[in-house]
């Protein structure tokens, strides 16, 4: 039961990692704001029900607001539900609030559950006259219906992992989800990119963290790294990203250097030919 092509135009990215508060979201916003400040057109699909997403990105989405839980149970499209985000350049955002989380069970019974998503993407995408270069979806922090969904719409998984605590703990079990997916419904999907997140380049543990993830991985790992930074978390109260909220400092360069090389990185990819 393989999914349906995609326009190969545009590249979708899955942030996911089941672990939580090792910057999905974060990177999520932030890369997208970063991609819109250079010119890209580019969608946000907030799918963790906390809706953090679409809080940093001053997105309106309290309880009543129509988001992505109207467009999983199938009463409302994607393009119904898409807000303008007031960030600089074209950012679009598909909100979620605590809804979401019926979602899981409500889907359960759905005929091709995995694929309700990936159905809403591909309409948005062929209906919409001027096309999105970058979708991102801010996945939850489990591996359950909502990510499964994910991994079914996108080309793309992008692995944010937090040089804190046992980081590779955990990520075999994501990749060999990812890799049952890839086999079974989507072929073209594969680990794009891992970002180091939170770097505290003063800690020990923090550099093992990041050579470990290196050595692992060496194709994956973007050369930008993301440093532990207060200007980062406090961004979000403000409903912005750190991008626009303080586009100087150390927090926002580096995401802006994330996205320049994913940028990049696409763009070598498209002349070789892959999908
Ligand atoms: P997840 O989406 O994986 O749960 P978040 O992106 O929400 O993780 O990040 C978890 C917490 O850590 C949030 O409070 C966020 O503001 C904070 N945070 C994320 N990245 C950084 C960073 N580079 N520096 C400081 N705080 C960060
Ligand atoms: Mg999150």
């Amino acid at each position: 039961d393989v999914a349906p092509p995609l326009p190969a135009f545009t590249r979708i990215l899955t942030v996911s990692n089941q672990k939580g508060g090792v910057g999905k979201t974060t990177t999520t916003v932030n890369l997208a704001a970063a991609l819109a400040r250079l010119g890209a057109r580019v969608l946000v699909i907030d799918l963790d029900p906390q809706g953090n997403a679409s809080t940093a990105l001053g997105i309106d989405h309290h309880e009543g607001v129509p988001g992505i839980y109207d467009v999983l149970i199938g009463d409302a499209k994607l393009s119904d539900v898409i807000q303008a985000s007031p960030e600089q350049g074209d950012i679009f955002c598909a909100p979620s609030n605590i809804n979401l989380a019926g979602a899981e069970i409500e889907l359960v019974d759905a005929e091709r559950r995995e694929f309700v998503l990936r159905a809403a993407i591909h309409t948005l995408l062929t209906d919409s006259s001027a096309p999105f270069h970058y979708v991102f979806i801010d996945c939850p922090p489990s591996l359950g219906l909502l990510t499964l969904n994910a991994f079914v719409a996108a080309r793309e998984v992008l692995i944010p992992i937090q040089c804190e605590y046992y980081a590779l703990e955990g990520l075999s079990q994501l990749l060999k989800t990812i890799e049952r997916v890839s086999a079974n419904t989507n072929p073209n999907l594969r680990v794009s990119t891992i970002l180091l997140t939170m770097f505290d380049a003063r800690t020990r543990l923090a550099n093992e963290v990041a050579d470990d993830v290196r050595t692992h991985f060496p194709e994956l790992v973007l050369s930008s790294v993301i440093p532990r930074a207060v200007r980062v978390s406090e961004a979000p109260s403000y409903g912005q990203t750190v991008v626009s909220y303080d586009p100087t400092s150390v927090g926002a360069i580096s995401y802006i250097e994330a996205a320049v090389e994913i940028a990049q990185r696409g763009a070598v990819d498209a002349q070789q030919g892959a999908q």
